[in-house]
């Protein structure tokens, strides 16, 4: 059982809570495991920061933090970073500006029925979902970054990600395999979108029923026909997606104006 109280929350909308303790994990936990960046490691985390402080909505703490980051990053000479001396950034120079990132975890939309399920790997998912749309919302914005060539820039930021630094290293393999078949073909902005919907079903068929399912939360094919009835149609008896009708609800589900500041700082 979880010693955290429970959030309340409804399954229609997306935490910033949720956003903003993805953050947190990855800059203080997940980060933390490699001593020093450098080479590939370094670029890798430069676009994800990059990627975040350009699409991540709404301009407040996180992208002011992202921002700076992203700036002292991009100033800094140097060919390898202390991982210490980023989280002395994140930590402490930047509080003095008034610009930081919670100290605890809050998971809302992402908290598990007991410890060890769901939280982090959940809100990553999320946080990319809300970066596909919000770089469809916002094309121009990755202008002048290095990304703007890219068909999938979000995507391929997320793929190197994964592969460089998401504690899961199975689920990094699986994802590259993924990647490998089918990610190249993504030709714009709504295909990206897509794709990663269509990635993460992927997954939840593939752990349906196994031990990472909590119970109150079961994997299942997602949005549900009561989450989105118009996502869902039957063809010959069968099962189709209706997948106009599935964008127009991911860009709902995962844009700016569906976010809701409930339980964030
Ligand atoms: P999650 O699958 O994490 O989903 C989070 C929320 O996203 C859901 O509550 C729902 O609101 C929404 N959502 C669900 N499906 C979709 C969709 N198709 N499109 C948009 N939004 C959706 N675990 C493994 O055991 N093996 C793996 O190979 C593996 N690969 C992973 C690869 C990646 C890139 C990531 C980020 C995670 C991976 N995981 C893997 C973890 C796993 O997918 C879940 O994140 C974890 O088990 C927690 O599940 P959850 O119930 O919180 O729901």
């Amino acid at each position: 059982q979880s010693t955290e109280p429970w959030r309340d929350f409804n399954r229609s909308q997306v935490y910033t809570a949720d956003l903003e303790s993805a953050l947190h994990y990855l800059l203080r936990v997940e980060l933390a495991t490699h001593n020093i960046l450098k080479g590939e490691e370094l670029k890798v985390f430069k676009d994800f920061v990059i990627v975040v402080a350009k699409l991540y909505p709404g301009g407040g703490s996180v992208v002011k933090l992202m921002e700076t980051l992203s700036d002292w990053l991009l100033s800094l000479p140097l060919q390898q970073i202390p991982y210490q001396a980023i989280l002395d950034l994140v930590d402490n120079k930047m509080r003095i500006s008034g610009v930081f990132l919670g100290k605890e975890l809050r998971w809302v939309s992402c908290q598990g029925s007991r410890a060890g399920l769901r939280g982090y790997p959940c809100s990553l998912w999320t946080l990319f979902h809300v970066l596909t749309v919000q770089h469809d919302a916002k094309p121009a914005t990755l202008k002048n970054t290095g990304l703007e060539s890219q068909a999938a820039p979000v995507l391929q930021v997320m793929r190197r990600y994964i592969r460089t630094f998401f504690g899961c290293e199975l689920c990094g393999q699986h994802f590259e395999q993924a990647a490998a078949v089918s990610m190249d073909k993504v030709q714009n902005q709504e295909q990206q979108i897509l794709w990663l919907w269509n990635q993460h079903n992927m997954v939840n068929y593939r752990l349906a029923g196994t031990l990472s399912d909590d119970p109150l939360f079961p994997k299942a094919p997602w949005p549900s026909p009561s989450l989105c009835p118009s996502c869902h149609e039957e063809k010959d008896g069968i099962h189709v997606w209706n997948q106009d009708n599935v964008l127009h609800f991911l860009r709902h589900h995962y844009g700016a104006s569906n976010l809701s500041p409930k339980y964030s700082l």
